[in-house]
């Protein structure tokens, strides 16, 4: 998952930033309100953290010009008074939710997956593809109740897989997805990723198949592998 977080308080964003990152989130971090209105910026993103008192422009507005652009991602806000006139005109503009300054990082992780889960329509934390489950709230993949071990790059990409299993997802997604500003994410890597889980998963029986042009397939497969596994093999 992706997350947009727009908080101008150093400690604050950078406490937050990596408690997203240890659940193996992509945050990228903007400072200044104005920034964050750039069109077409917050179409890459699962999800927005958006403080409200900010510089350049305020969260509200940046808000506000999110949603009069269509964006549809949940956006969680940030304030920093537990004012009810601010939560009321915050829900009342789009947000999905808020939190009041201080909170615990615990209780903020819990409200974006509850976001993200409502978002996906999903009603638990587990996805299932085959004989093969993650748990998202703990971070695990198993295999028949075997623990699956992947590096936090390749768990993201299943998660995005089998976050949409059966259906088609393109390989620009899944690059918008595992990018952030810092660390570019190429087709390239994309490619690489997917063989390597290809051969983890053959043995398990779930398939990556190729759909040429378009993206990828996640799959159950019984017995023989399915069309297209040795693609790039
Ligand atoms: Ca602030």
């Amino acid at each position: 998952m992706r997350i947009l977080l727009v908080e101008d308080e150093p400690a604050l964003s950078l406490g937050v930033a990596r408690a997203l990152e240890r659940e193996g989130w992509q945050v990228d971090l903007l400072v200044d309100g104005r920034q964050a209105c750039a069109p077409g910026l917050i179409e890459q993103f699962d999800l927005a953290v958006l403080d409200l008192g900010l510089p350049g422009l305020d969260g509200m507005s940046v808000l506000r010009q999110w949603r009069s652009q269509g964006a549809r991602l949940p956006v969680l806000l940030l304030t920093a008074r537990d004012e009810l006139r601010d939560r009321v005109a915050g829900l009342n503009a789009g947000a999905d939710d808020y939190l009041v300054k201080p909170f615990d990082l615990s209780e903020l992780i819990a409200r974006l997956r509850a976001l993200k889960r409502r978002a996906q329509g999903r009603v638990s934390e587990t996805l299932q593809v085959g004989e093969l489950t993650m748990d998202l709230e703990h971070r695990e993949l198993s295999h028949r109740g075997e623990p699956v071990r992947l590096s936090p790059r390749e768990f993201a990409l299943t998660e995005i897989l089998m976050q949409r299993v059966g259906r088609v997802v393109g390989k620009e997604a899944i690059v918008a997805r595992l990018s952030s500003w810092e660390a570019d994410f190429s087709e390239n890597s994309v490619e690489v990723y997917v063989h390597r889980l290809r051969k983890r998963f053959c043995s398990l029986g779930v398939a990556i198949r190729t759909v040429r042009g378009f993206g990828y397939v996640l799959e159950a497969c019984e017995g023989a592998p399915a069309d297209g596994i040795a693609d790039e093999a």
